[in-house]
């Protein structure tokens, strides 16, 4: 059984149960979804909403009440965000989106496991969202952490293990720092573009759009990485 129909029986037999409770956002199955509602245009909206943030004009729309009920029975997110769970990082707010825009999955170092793959899947499979882009940032402190390396308390250390072989080879001149998170950056988009099965036959047969970014904490744009240096296949 393929993700697809398992997932939309999943839905239907959740939805088709009225003793069932609430079903939980975002795994609601949408009926009145067409292909001709798919946004091919993500970069430049996620781009454009940065630009209104970074000039001090974000408008803030889609943060109310009617949308809320717009959006309440059926989402379509126009681009899937990953990035670090850093609280200066925050997609919504960066991009100047709204309720229902962006489906966000944050980790710290934006480090995929199955749960965060499974997400992203899901958003591209299920919702058809075309545009995923991996936003990392400067000064991050979980790749800081894999610069130094070392011994961490707990799980953070799972974190610097899944992030020391991305930027095992970054260049480390002048600013180490923002060339390990770059490398970071496109060492996740580039294994999300050819992750079987799913993302990697997305990406060539049906336009999955997948690209790398990079956050300036200090002035808040957001730089959209090479694609050259994004994708050596
Ligand atoms: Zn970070």
């Amino acid at each position: 059984m393929s993700l697809r129909v398992s997932l939309v029986l999943c839905a239907v037999a959740l939805v088709g149960c009225s003793s069932a409770p609430t079903v939980p956002a975002p795994f609601v199955a949408d009926a009145t979804f067409s292909p001709s509602t798919l946004r091919k245009d993500g970069i430049e909206r996620l781009l454009a909403g940065n630009a209104r943030f970074v000039s001090g004009h974000a408008h803030g729309e889609g943060r109310d009440a009617a949308r809320r009920t717009e959006v309440a029975n059926g989402q379509h997110p126009y681009a899937i965000v990953i990035t670090c769970s850093d609280s200066r990082v925050s997609p919504e707010i960066v991009f100047d989106a709204g309720i229902g825009d962006l489906f966000v999955i944050r980790t710290a170092g934006h480090v995929i496991d199955d749960h965060a793959l499974g997400s992203i899947e899901y958003a591209a499979e299920h919702l058809h969202t075309k545009t995923v882009l991996v936003l990392g940032h400067e000064r991050c402190g979980a790749v800081g952490a894999a610069m130094q390396g070392g011994e961490l308390p707990g799980h953070i250390g799972s974190l610097v293990t899944a992030i020391a072989p991305n930027i095992k080879n970054a260049n480390r001149g002048n600013d180490a720092a923002t060339a390990c998170v770059k490398a970071n950056v496109l060492a996740t988009a580039n294994a999300l573009r050819h992750n079987q099965p799913l993302l990697a036959e997305l990406c060539e047969k049906h336009g999955l759009d997948i690209r790398g970014a990079y956050y300036d904490l200090d002035t808040g744009a957001v730089e959209v990485l090479g694609e050259a240096a994004a994708s050596p296949r």
